[in-house]
């Protein structure tokens, strides 16, 4: 798993698509399909002894795009950038088959938005939440999906504004480093 981690930070490393092409490149989204499960990963600030989780992200389940969220789905014994996410099972009890949709953005949580079904759960928030995430200013040059967020930390007010090529990077060095949580500073 690791050496195909590691094919996709390479590939975001070297790539010369621009933003918009990035979403849809035919042979990104196919090294990223093996990925998309992945329960969300906290993204933290960076600011020394602030360590505020600013989201969570997860990797869509279309296109090559990171979708944040204010909260994660609680699962039991799930452990964060572990893939894939196993099925749910309580000792003692029959097994049966889990009927929501687990795993990925389906993970991610917005339990204080008033969804209006007019954009993905994520943009909606981003549009309408608590300003912690947003979209930056012409989030959507070129693209039909955001191509730019801003994250406030709501204890010391740090921004950070993330282009969705960087919030990828991120997240695959993050899980390439077997680390649990996004935290730009610490991430080479
Ligand atoms: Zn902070």
């Amino acid at each position: 798993m690791t050496e195909n981690v590691n094919d996709v930070v390479r590939f975001l490393r070297e790539t010369e698509l621009n933003e918009a092409e990035l979403i849809d490149d035919p042979e990104l989204n196919l090294m990223l399909d093996s990925y998309r499960l992945t329960y969300p990963l906290p993204y933290k600030c960076s600011r020394e002894r602030c360590s505020t989780t600013l989201g969570y992200w997860a990797l869509h389940s279309t296109g090559a795009r990171i979708a944040p969220g204010p909260e994660r789905r609680h699962r039991k014994g799930q452990i964060a950038g572990i893939y894939p996410a196993e099925p749910l099972y309580r000792p003692g009890r029959p097994e049966r088959q889990e009927t929501a949709i687990v795993g990925g953005v389906a993970d991610l949580l917005f339990p204080e938005l008033e969804f209006q079904h007019r954009f993905e759960e994520s943009i909606e928030w981003a549009e309408n939440g608590d300003g912690v995430i947003t979209l930056d200013t012409n989030p959507t040059v070129g693209s039909g999906w955001p191509l730019r967020w801003r994250f406030t930390c709501p204890r010391c007010n740090s921004q950070y504004v993330h282009t969705n090529k960087e919030m990828l990077r991120l997240f695959f060095q993050t899980l390439y480093a077997r680390r649990d949580e996004i935290r730009p500073g610490t991430i080479r």
